[in-house]
């Protein structure tokens, strides 16, 4: 246990409710993240107040989530019609939401600030300063990264968000990385000090993510039990590149169709998001214009229960994105006992034990894909061996783990608080300057 345990703490998710149905738009993992943290944190006896932005006019101001868990929705804008683009000018309403809430209790109220996301990040430095607390943050994606491997078409993140993630790195009393890579390129594209990143490892729930029996979770969602099944589940986007999947198993469902051999079926859970609103069939025409379209099944967003279902029903979960800080659907996949086919990118290096319970591929190209899908499917001993050691490999990664490991941030971030005031003032001016000189 840690030596200083906060009381309470302020969680900031601007863009993203824990409260949402996470698979479309702006809600993955990031939500997933902060409401399986906040429960197990609120196990630990730390009360969780989460800020989010009300989207409804349904929304209650505040929700009791679960116990020790309150959701605060802040209206800033309108409810509805703002991408996360158009946030950064809700920032300041946001912010006197968040400092409205504290006011209306005496002084003291948070121990701590924890922002998720950059726009959050903004915010949070704002209410810690003010509160005299420390500011932990938790970047999930990053501008620079996401712009260092774009899909082809995607737009590039503009230099606004750079700039803003830069002033939340440079004010952060902690920051929190998904793995070491991530780390890393805190420190190389940030200019992060390394001494005050936690690298903490989210996690699967392990008690819903269970493997099971695969033709009753094919009968459960209406899946012929004498078929192949790659499914690809996530917000369907360039970033994550689904089409780059489906151009891959098109040749093998034509190839199975020709020879009379047992069908392939791609399954693709979730909804557009991101740029692929712009086009959000653009996925279901590519499977016609392939001529596959009737091999390929598209479900709407499922909660977590029905999710599992679908792990269950594939032989093989497929997560091509071209960055990924970490890659949940990748360990809920394995923690259900199936081997995952996944990019040789970000955290999906940590989350996927290459060879192992899964197969890393190098790059987009369509071939290389295509036959990394086919050999794991021509080797149902080695798919078997795979799934049984994807179980093992995901239990490392609980959602229990995760709670500690923030834990012991708040904790470091708390003492670090107490004891080094002047010394970080110091840093923070030095930093500054290296970061001005930087920008000229
Ligand atoms: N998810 C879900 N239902 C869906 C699709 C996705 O609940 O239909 C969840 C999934 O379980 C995972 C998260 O969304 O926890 C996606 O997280 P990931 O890290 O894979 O991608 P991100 O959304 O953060 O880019």
């Amino acid at each position: 246990m840690p030596s200083v345990l906060p009381r309470r703490i302020a969680v900031i998710s601007v863009h993203t409710s824990p409260l949402a149905q996470p698979g479309i738009g702006d809600a993955g993992g990031m939500n997933v993240y902060v409401w399986q943290t906040a429960v197990r944190l609120a196990r630990r006896g730390v009360e969780v107040e989460i800020f989010t932005r009300a989207t409804s006019s349904s929304d209650e101001p505040v929700v009791r989530a679960a116990p020790g868990v309150l959701v605060r929705h802040v209206q800033a804008g309108p409810f509805e019609g703002l991408d996360k683009t158009d946030l950064p000018a809700q920032l300041c309403g946001f912010s006197a939401g968040v400092l409205g809430a504290e006011a209306a209790h005496a002084s003291g109220y948070y121990d701590i600030v924890h922002s998720h996301y950059w726009l959050s990040g903004q915010v949070g430095w704002l209410a810690a300063n003010r509160w005299g607390v420390p500011l932990v943050h938790t970047a999930h994606t990053l501008a620079a990264v996401k712009n260092a491997s774009l899909a082809t078409g995607d737009t590039e993140e503009p230099r606004l968000r750079i700039v803003g993630e830069q002033q939340v790195v440079d004010v952060a009393d902690r920051l929190v990385a998904n793995t070491g890579t991530e780390a890393a390129e805190l420190v190389s594209m940030y200019h992060a000090d390394p001494s005050i990143i936690d690298v903490v490892a989210p996690g699967a729930d392990l008690d819903c993510f269970t493997p099971g029996d695969a033709a009753a979770a094919r009968a459960d969602l209406g899946l012929d039990a004498d078929e192949t099944v790659v499914a690809f589940v996530g917000r369907i986007q360039p970033l994550k590149a689904p089409d780059v999947l489906l151009r891959a198993a098109a040749p093998l469902i034509d190839a199975a169709r020709a020879e009379g051999r047992r069908p392939l079926r791609l399954l693709v859970v979730g909804g557009p998001s991101g740029t692929g609103r712009e086009h959000p069939t653009a996925l279901a025409d590519l499977a016609v214009e392939l001529g596959v379209a009737d091999r390929v099944t598209f479900l709407p967003p499922q909660p977590a229960e029905r999710l599992a279902q679908v792990y269950r029903a594939a032989d093989v979960v497929g997560v091509p994105s071209y960055s990924e800080s970490f890659g949940l659907v990748a360990v809920e996949a394995q923690a259900c006992g199936t081997p995952v086919l996944a990019a040789d990118v970000g955290g999906l290096g940590v989350a996927v034990a290459d060879g192992l319970t899964g197969v890393l591929v190098d790059g987009h190209r369509i071939s290389d894909w295509g036959n990394a899908l086919e050999k794991m499917l021509a080797d149902p001993q080695r798919l078997d061996a795979m799934g049984a050691a994807a179980r093992r490999h995901a239990e490392r990664f609980s959602w229990d783990r995760a709670a500690d490991g923030l834990l012991a941030s708040y904790s470091a971030a708390i003492e670090a608080k107490r004891s080094d005031r002047h010394a970080r003032t110091g840093r923070l001016r030095w930093r500054r300057r290296s970061r001005q000189e930087a920008w000229l």
